[in-house]
């Protein structure tokens, strides 16, 4: 086996199918024998969405998204539309997301922002409950012919140098590659020796879906007390609360009705009655922490195995689902052969800016949700701000990722951002050519100057012809990130394009079709 992926949770099936995409002969091991029913993200973000879209499965998660309207839809009919602060946003609204609670005002945002109208396809994020986006993912991973092993758990593992020997319950498992996807409490990252360094937690916080006897008794949207905050929504029953009395001691017990709703007591002040919890709850805390390295020796960690935080934003399955999306192909490119020197490095030094800002992220809002009198003044300071046109622009540029950006060569502003959404003279877009996985080059000079030179690159480059038009060409990574652009055609255009094929796919499998270019830094 090439590589051996841990865990069927959303990132490890999202890496285990670039993996097969790129050619890599992969499995993954899993655990728990069934997936996991405990409620966690409710909805993906732009990045998380366009990628989906890249492989053709953002059809299916707006079906999802529609049945989840639907849900949110009738509950919120019976509430007034109440953000920022309040959690009812009516149906059919642009989804926005909320910072520490308070709920960003889609009519306040400025759509017409580059960044934001450059997305339109994924129009903000999606409502995709995690549940459905793993079946989703399953799916997907099943078509690919890629072996799920549940029932297994990795117990143990030596790096070999030329492999890993793992240790499961079912036996020992030889694999080129190691991927840790294993979540907060990696059992890859702690047997691997990686650090996690980070912030300690100081709150504990519950998710359920419960039968209320009394809900009348709830307030609509986010209420703050002393002792923390409580959320009634946006689905009948749904409930979370947030208190500020440290971690749990246990963080291993079930869930129970009980905790619950003793939790949801204390912070909503009222003597609320559940009388039954529909499918697992989830306790959390605001632990953050990221992997001091993701990648050692033969081990890779991807996902909560790399870096853990509050749910606060929505913002942990979308890390994962991008570590994912970068690590497949440079990963698939190393066990193919072809990798040029220092690409899994690339992994690493793109994706750990990322997740510091996130855990930062998540941290600035326990700061204005903390009970206390000066937490709360600094919330109403911030809740004013969001109200502003620029202020909740702001916020859901960074909640929805549209402003992400890989720090790359290259002078023109497309590189090292995801790809905007290009429609095509024959009515296709760009990401309907790239279902397969592996680099897109798009062509638009009046003969093809580009294509011809990555022909030299068949195999790991496809060129799609679009007449001629500004950008003059696009070369898109498997995970949608720009590697470089141009507006012109000349030969510096030409020199730009070779030598971001050079840094990126490695050497040619024939020669360009023209008198060869040295390979140097990309110019936009
Ligand atoms: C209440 C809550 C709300 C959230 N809301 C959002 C949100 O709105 N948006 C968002 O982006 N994120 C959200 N998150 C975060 C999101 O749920 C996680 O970031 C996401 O689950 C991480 O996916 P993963 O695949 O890395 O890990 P996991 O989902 O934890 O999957 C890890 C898998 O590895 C398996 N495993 C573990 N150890 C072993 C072993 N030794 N051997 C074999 N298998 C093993 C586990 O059984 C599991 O299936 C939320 C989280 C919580 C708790």
């Amino acid at each position: 086996m090439d590589v051996t992926v841990v865990g069927a949770g959303p990132v490890g099936l999202v890496l285990a199918a670039e993996l097969a995409l790129s050619g890599a002969a992969v499995q993954i091991l899993e655990r728990l024998a069934e997936p996991s029913e405990a409620m966690k993200a409710g909805a993906i973000n732009v990045p998380t969405a366009e990628a989906l879209d890249r492989r053709g499965l953002l059809r299916a998660a707006e079906q999802v998204q529609r049945e989840m309207l639907e849900r949110v839809g009738s509950f919120a009919r019976t509430a007034d539309d109440q953000p920022p602060g309040g959690g009812r946003r009516a149906p059919g609204s642009r989804f926005t997301g909320h910072f520490a609670g308070m709920v960003l005002d889609a009519d306040l945002v400025d759509w017409s922002d580059p960044d934001l109208a450059a997305h339109t396809a994924v129009d903000g994020g999606r409502l995709v409950p995690q549940r459905e986006l793993e079946d989703l993912l399953a799916g997907h991973v099943a078509r690919l012919g890629i072996p799920v092993c549940r029932g297994v758990e990795v117990t143990s593992l030596e790096d070999t140098g030329d492999g890993v020997l793992i240790g499961t319950t079912a036996g020992p498992v030889r694999t080129g590659w190691l991927v840790g996807c294993d979540g907060g409490r990696s059992a890859v990252r702690r047997l691997a020796g990686i650090d996690f360094p980070g912030t300690d937690p100081e709150l504990t916080g519950h998710l359920a879906v419960a039968d209320i006897a009394d809900p009348s008794i709830l307030a609509d949207g986010w209420v703050w007390s002393t002792r923390g905050a409580y959320r009634y929504g946006p689905q009948p029953g749904r409930v979370v609360t947030v208190e500020f009395d440290g971690p749990p001691a246990d963080r291993s017990a079930p869930v129970t009705l009980e905790e619950v709703q003793t939790s949801l007591r204390r912070v909503s002040g009222t003597d609320v009655t559940l009388t039954a919890l529909r499918g697992a709850a989830t306790r959390w805390t605001d632990n953050a922490r990221q992997a001091a390295t993701y990648w050692s020796g033969r081990v890779l960690l991807a996902g909560d195995a790399a870096h853990v935080h509050s749910p606060f934003g929505g913002q942990g399955l979308n890390l994962g689902v991008g570590d994912a999306m970068n690590l497949g192909w440079k990963l698939g490119a190393v066990v193919a052969g072809w990798a040029p020197e220092g690409l899994l490095d690339t992994y690493d030094t793109e994706r750990r800016p990322l997740g510091a800002w996130v855990l930062d992220w998540t941290r600035a809002q326990i700061g204005v949700m903390r009970g206390d009198a000066k937490s709360a003044a600094l919330r109403e300071v911030v809740a004013d701000l969001l109200s502003t046109r620029e202020g909740a622009t702001y916020a859901v540029k960074k909640i929805s990722g549209v402003t992400q950006r890989v720090d790359l060569p290259g002078d023109h502003p497309l590189i090292g951002r995801h790809v905007p959404d290009l429609r095509l003279r024959d009515g296709s877009r760009l990401v309907d050519h790239g279902h397969g996985g592996g680099f897109l080059l798009l062509d638009r000079t009046p003969d093809g100057t580009f294509a011809r030179s990555a022909a030299a690159w068949a195999g790991r480059v496809s060129s799609v012809t679009d007449g001629h038009a500004t950008p003059t060409g696009v070369l898109v990574r498997p995970d949608g990130v720009v590697a470089w652009a141009s507006d012109t055609t000349g030969l510096a255009a030409i020199t730009g394009l070779e030598a971001a094929l050079h840094r990126w796919t490695g050497a040619p499998t024939s020669s360009p079709e023209h008198e060869a270019v040295e390979p140097v830094e990309p110019v936009g």
